[in-house]
């Protein structure tokens, strides 16, 4: 049997004739960049969020950088958020010439731990950025509570939690911003590049609209310095099409979660995911922790089984950073999690029988140590 870590075909199959027409209509319409297909998705997705407004964008990175932009967060601002995510939350930030700060995250979610928030904001500190990192949501409300206090802005990391929920609500509506990814591996994933922002404010939707479209407010009559952050219609008329089946594939997702819990839950020398009581997770990645991750991932290839990292190294660490000289052991908890973070496949299409042969071989390999 063969075990794949991501499976796109399996979903492109289930759906072929709907995603054909979607892109033919496109096609005969030469609807390519922006327009009628992006926009019919942006109102969808914001209804989906349960928010006023969503600015389609070329990728989730040009979301956090217009998220942040049309914030006014520039040069000498900080930005607050959590080393073990994806570089692009970083990268966002320094590309408005901010800087990031890092804070550690909870063992439990491996998110941002509110805890640890307070003590990283300076008079510099102008917005923070928790990421729901998995498919999971940080603890927003200690978040904003702390946020609201110091007069922050809350821009959510939402680039891996399409239709998860905190508390009830959407990630992505429970802060000023929520900026979302739909690189093809995402729960709701394009073919090709693209994200969008939602939101409730009617002026920053406005400024981020301007700001992906060269800041121009009619044709050729440019307000301000943006950039060309638009999404095509190619990827407006799919996401369309693939919203429609978002929450069958994210409880089929949570099903496969629980069946991995189920048959690994008490293996020693693995340690689960949690879900946390105010999340509904939607398992973009299933992430175990074990101690030998480097033997353990070649030998399950071996059998077929295909796992990745999600993310081996914590960006206070990644050379791209080290002018902020954040030496190794300074946010524990993160690092921890890092080294011993394994994905395991994870996908709406996955098997029962799937699952159980990657829990049987994984539990023949994890006692070798
Ligand atoms: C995928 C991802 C991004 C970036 O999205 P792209 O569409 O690849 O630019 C940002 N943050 C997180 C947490 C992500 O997982």
């Amino acid at each position: 049997m063969q075990v794949p870590f991501l499976d796109l075909k399996a979903q492109y199959r289930s759906i072929k004739e709907e995603i054909d027409a979607a892109m033919q209509a496109v096609v005969d319409q030469t609807a390519f960049a922006g327009g009628p297909f992006v926009a019919r998705f942006e109102e969808a997705f914001a209804k989906f969020c349960g928010c006023k407004y969503a600015v389609g964008a070329g990728s989730g990175t040009d979301a956090l950088w217009m998220a942040l932009i049309a914030s006014g967060v520039g040069p000498g601002d900080e930005v607050i958020t959590v080393p073990d995510t994806f570089i692009a939350t970083a990268e966002a930030i320094s590309f408005c010439g901010a800087k990031p700060v890092f804070v550690d995250v909870v063992e439990s979610t491996c998110n941002m731990d509110p805890e640890k928030l307070e003590s990283a904001i300076t008079e510099r500190t102008k917005a923070v950025i928790p990421v729901h990192l998995f498919g999971q949501p940080a603890d927003m409300d200690p978040i904003l509570e702390i946020a609201r206090r110091h007069g922050l802005l809350v821009i959510e990391d939402a680039c891996q939690a399409h239709g998860s929920q905190y508390k009830g609500r959407m990630a992505g509506s429970l802060g000023d911003a929520g900026c979302f990814s739909f690189y093809p591996g995402k729960n709701l994933g394009a073919y090709g590049e693209a994200g969008a922002v939602v939101t409730n404010s009617e002026a920053l939707a406005e400024k981020m609209r301007m700001f992906r479209d060269h800041g121009q407010a009619r044709k050729y009559e440019h307000e301000m310095i943006g950039w060309n952050a638009r999404m095509d219609g190619l990827q407006g008329a799919v996401l369309s099409v693939k919203l429609n089946h978002l929450e069958d594939w994210n409880d089929a997702r949570r099903q496969n979660a629980h069946f991995y819990d189920e048959l690994l839950q008490g293996v020693p020398g693995i340690i689960v995911p949690t879900e946390a009581d105010y999340a509904r997770h939607v398992y973009h990645i299933y992430a175990i922790r074990v101690k030998n991750r480097d033997k353990l991932i070649p030998q399950l290839a071996e059998h077929q089984i295909f796992c990745g990292i999600h993310y081996p190294i914590p960006l206070h660490l990644q050379k791209a950073y080290e002018s902020q000289a954040i030496p190794a052991g300074r946010f524990p908890m993160a690092e921890q999690c890092a080294s011993e973070f394994l994905s395991l496949p994870m996908y709406p299409e996955l098997t029962r029988e799937q699952i159980e042969f990657v829990c049987t071989t994984l539990k023949t390999l994890i006692p070798l140590e």
